[in-house]
């Protein structure tokens, strides 16, 4: 599977598009609504028939592109079950996968930073939305975030895979592009070290956070797939 890791600097946002290059059949996951055009002209230089958006969880800080790529390329908008999102064409739960070409990628359920999480599992390769970052994690004071849930669900899901697992997140703002399972059982200061659930709790239940500024535009819009309503 081929990967492209795309930025989107207003919001820190990483969005990655995965392709198989036999069939140049793509996914693109956690795509940027302000960024469509650029996505789109990326998706036809490289000749690549985009058959899924995928969505990590239900942002509040950016409006996904989903609805606006669907209409250009017939794309599948994809997004965990609990979101009881109208607009996606496909709930997805743990457990199940999607094919490009004869590559695999699957749905492991993250919950925590919300309920809607998945991270999306390719090869050696981990997208973790905004489960687990690197260095840190998803905040879980708000959208049914839930600090015992994630720490469950990053010890339990995330931590047993091979140590060179590549991680890659939803976010970053101190400059990283990806690290590894090994690197963030070792380092993470939330998690890492084998810190306890309630060491953890302690931990996120003493961040003092500003709610996203877009929180009130961003979590409709998505639940719209970033279309207006009609
Ligand atoms: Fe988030």
């Amino acid at each position: 599977m081929k990967i492209e890791q795309l930025f989107d600097p207003a919001t820190s946002t990483y969005s990655y598009l995965l392709w198989d290059e036999k069939t140049r059949q793509a996914a693109l996951i956690d795509s940027v609504k302000e960024q469509t055009a650029r996505d789109i002209k990326l998706i036809r230089q490289l000749g690549l028939q985009l058959k899924y958006t995928l969505e990590t969880h239900i942002h509040a800080d950016h409006v996904t592109g989903s609805g606006l790529l669907r209409d250009e390329f017939n794309s599948q908008a994809a997004v965990h079950k609990n979101s009881e999102s109208e607009c996606a064409d496909l709930l997805l739960s743990d457990g199940e996968t999607l094919k490009l070409g004869d590559e695999t990628i699957d749905i492991i359920y993250t919950p925590g930073h919300t309920n809607t999480d998945i991270t999306y599992h390719v090869g050696n390769k981990l997208f973790t939305g905004d489960a687990l970052l690197i260095n840190g994690c998803g905040r879980t004071d708000f959208q049914s975030g839930d600090a015992k849930a994630l720490y469950h669900s990053i010890t339990e899901k995330l931590f047993p895979l091979d140590d060179n697992t590549i991680v890659y997140p939803g976010h970053d703002y101190n400059g990283f592009t990806s690290s590894t399972i090994g690197r963030e059982k070792a380092f993470n200061p939330r998690l890492g070290n084998n810190k306890s659930e309630k060491e953890f709790i302690a931990i996120m239940d003493s961040l003092i956070l500003d709610p996203p500024a877009r929180i009130d535009i961003a979590v409709p819009g998505n639940l719209q797939c970033g279309l207006d309503p009609v």
